[in-house]
């Protein structure tokens, strides 16, 4: 097999064709599930908040992206659905907010006595760590930097990238994404300290998980503060130009304008979109405004709850609070 992936590499290669369109066919995920274990809705005994977190389970590799807001809010969650995050590994952090970042440093000390190497590697995005301050000038307000000294206490690490890295074959993280469409994903309350000097704080380090598989993109976001149509785009780019087969996770757009919304949906239709799971901050609203203009159904788009997933092969599974 391995003889016959390294001709179709120089195959590939003799005929001229870049490096990504190389790795088309030999980088794809087989197997995806995505539940989310920390988002508004939640059903039975679960916990809502304001916050993010899902468990990735990529061909047999798992990945906690994001952690929630409250400090125990997944590990309860968790519990729960009978999700063991001791054999987690990794841990994406798709940026510095504390609705993100706020369950790590529990979840980190729930699994380390029991197994050392579990949630002990994090995946961040340069500007994570700048410093920032929301309304009072002079007081650190960036919740990563602040649980840093901490987290890395434990034995745990950061993993700072620049640039968009495929973690494993098919998996890959942005890294910062490009602003090409002024989409104003966020607050624009909050600075930041930049090695140009401190500016309005858009999230530079806003990162997203990217899914290469044969249907087509699979994206999952925290809160997509560079943008949903920018992440997707750039998606496509570093990846390859293929359609989105499914959006999962939160894209800000929970207050957006009806132009905004209608501008969004144009976009999403020309990538082309199978499903969407929309949860956290992407409002219940902007999920049934996309499912009506894309031409979708109550079996790919929903709003997503604690507990739900996607599944590569089963597509989405709301639970039945969001049927
Ligand atoms: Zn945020
Ligand atoms: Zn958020």
């Amino acid at each position: 097999m391995r003889a016959i992936s390294l001709l179709v590499v120089l195959a590939l290669a003799s005929a001229g064709l870049p490096a990504r369109a190389a790795q088309d066919g030999l980088g794809r995920v087989r197997s995806l599930r995505i539940t989310i274990l920390s988002t508004m809705l939640a059903d039975g005994d679960e916990l809502g908040e304001w916050g993010f977190a899902a468990l990735v389970e990529a061909d047999g590799r798992r990945i906690l992206f994001d952690t929630g807001a409250h400090t125990d809010v997944v590990l309860k969650n968790a519990q729960t659905l009978g999700v063991d995050l001791a054999g987690v590994p990794e841990v994406v952090l798709s940026h510095n907010h504390g609705d993100h970042v706020g369950g790590l440093l529990t979840l980190r000390r729930s699994v380390m006595a029991r197994s050392p190497a579990a949630l002990s590697r994090v995946h961040v995005a340069t500007g994570i760590f700048f410093p920032r301050t929301t309304f009072n000038p002079g007081i650190e307000d960036n919740p990563a930097l602040l649980l840093k000294p901490e987290y890395e206490g434990t034995g745990g690490v950061f993993v700072v990238h620049d640039r968009p890295v495929q973690l494993y074959p098919g998996v890959w993280l942005t890294g910062p994404v490009p602003r090409k469409y002024p989409e104003r994903n966020w607050s624009g309350s909050g600075r930041v300290k930049t090695p140009g000097g401190w500016v309005e704080d858009n999230i530079p380090e806003d990162q997203a998980m990217v899914f290469d598989t044969d249907r087509g993109l699979v994206v999952l976001f925290g809160c997509g503060h560079a943008g949903i149509i920018n992440t997707l785009d750039y998606a496509r780019a570093i990846v390859r130009p293929a359609r989105i087969h499914a959006i999962v996770g939160g894209v800000h757009l929970f207050a957006a304008s009806d132009e905004t919304l209608d501008w969004t949906a144009q976009k999403l239709a020309g990538f082309g979109l199978d499903n969407l799971m929309g949860a956290h901050c992407t409002g219940i609203e902007p999920v049934y405004r996309f499912r009506a203009a894309l031409g979708l159904d109550r079996r790919h788009a929903v709003v997503g709850a604690v507990g739900a997933y996607f599944d590569l092969d089963g597509g989405v599974f709301p639970r039945n609070i969001a049927r």
